[in-house]
């Protein structure tokens, strides 16, 4: 892990208020934060993650669960799991999936960052969770120009050929980009990224998480297994 610094953990501070903020919708904490941003935007010298989701697939609260207090709490709901890479001294920035809380999750991190553009998504599987946002891309929405996504075999065949998916392609909103399990990526930019196939259910893609390395700083991204003893069995080591 590289040295903290204090404006590290200032930003640290920063980005969780800010997500705090997010859930809580106060308009007075918008207001104080979008005045730190400044400050969270300066301080960033080096790459770093943004959490921007932890939630199952659909989110909490669940459809369907009316007594959930996260109707009336807005404390308590949570986004679909996702993360984000950025590299402040590039302004470039990668999504890891793309959740049906795209929409919210891309505006935060534009509120964290000040940028909108997006240098490329990878995704997982295809469990609703972590590819449908690609949606947003789309003709009905973003009108994205050729966003690359990173994907495995049978994921991305599957998006090249199930609509709307395909439409994404047809029309240049994504760029469809391969990544093979226990390939490190050694693109884009600053980053080496390697995609390590986990035991869960694979009706329609693969399901891989995600090693990633970057600037001595790593990270396993994992939004879903099945069983780690399976995965262990496999061979796979993640030390
Ligand atoms: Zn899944």
């Amino acid at each position: 892990m590289p040295e903290t610094n204090p404006d590290d953990a200032n930003v640290d501070a920063c980005i969780e208020t800010r997500l705090a903020r997010h859930r809580r919708g106060s308009i007075l904490l918008v207001v104080i934060l979008l005045l730190l941003q400044v400050g969270c935007s300066a301080a960033r010298r080096t790459p770093y993650f943004v959490v921007l989701g932890t939630g199952q697939d659909a989110g909490v609260p669940q459809a369907g669960a009316f007594d959930h207090p996260g109707w009336t709490n807005p404390g308590l709901r949570r986004a679909a799991t996702c993360l984000a890479l950025v590299d402040p001294r590039t302004g470039r920035q990668w999504l890891f999936e793309a959740t049906p809380d795209f929409r919210m999750q891309h505006r935060l991190l534009h509120d964290i960052t000040g940028a909108s553009r997006l240098d490329g998504i990878f995704l997982t599987h295809a469990h609703i969770g972590h590819y449908t946002g690609l949606m947003f891309l789309g003709h009905e929405s973003m009108g994205a120009k050729g966003v690359p996504v990173y994907a495995m075999p049978r994921m991305r065949s599957f998006l090249e050929t199930n609509g709307p998916w395909s439409q994404l392609v047809r029309y240049d909103n994504i760029d469809l980009r391969p990544v093979e399990d226990g390939v490190t990526l050694d693109g884009p930019d600053v980053m080496r990224v390697e995609p390590l196939v986990v035991p869960h259910r694979q009706e329609f893609s693969e399901v891989v998480g995600y090693r990633i390395e970057v600037e001595g700083l790593r990270l396993l991204f994992l939004p879903d297994i099945d069983s780690w003893a399976e995965w262990d069995d496999a061979g796979t080591r993640i030390e």
